[in-house]
């Protein structure tokens, strides 16, 4: 028998199967979430909040490029 976690590749335990732990089932059940209910623009908005924040701080560095 073989198999390793789809997650991160370590080795399958049987207590978790498909998956090496409790973590990483976690995980593909929240992948598995966010894709089934196909969370609308609301939460990319936020995301996107968070970007254009970041990107006014590398704003700055851009001078730089120029010289
Ligand atoms: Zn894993």
């Amino acid at each position: 028998m073989s198999g390793s976690c789809p997650i991160c590749g370590a080795p399958v335990v049987a207590q978790y199967r498909p998956f090496c732990s409790k973590r990483c089932a976690d995980v593909d059940l929240h992948r598995w979430l966010s894709g089934a209910y196909a969370v609308p623009a609301l939460e990319v908005d936020e995301d996107f909040e968070e970007r254009a924040e970041l990107g006014g701080e590398t704003h700055r560095s851009r001078r730089d490029d120029g010289y």
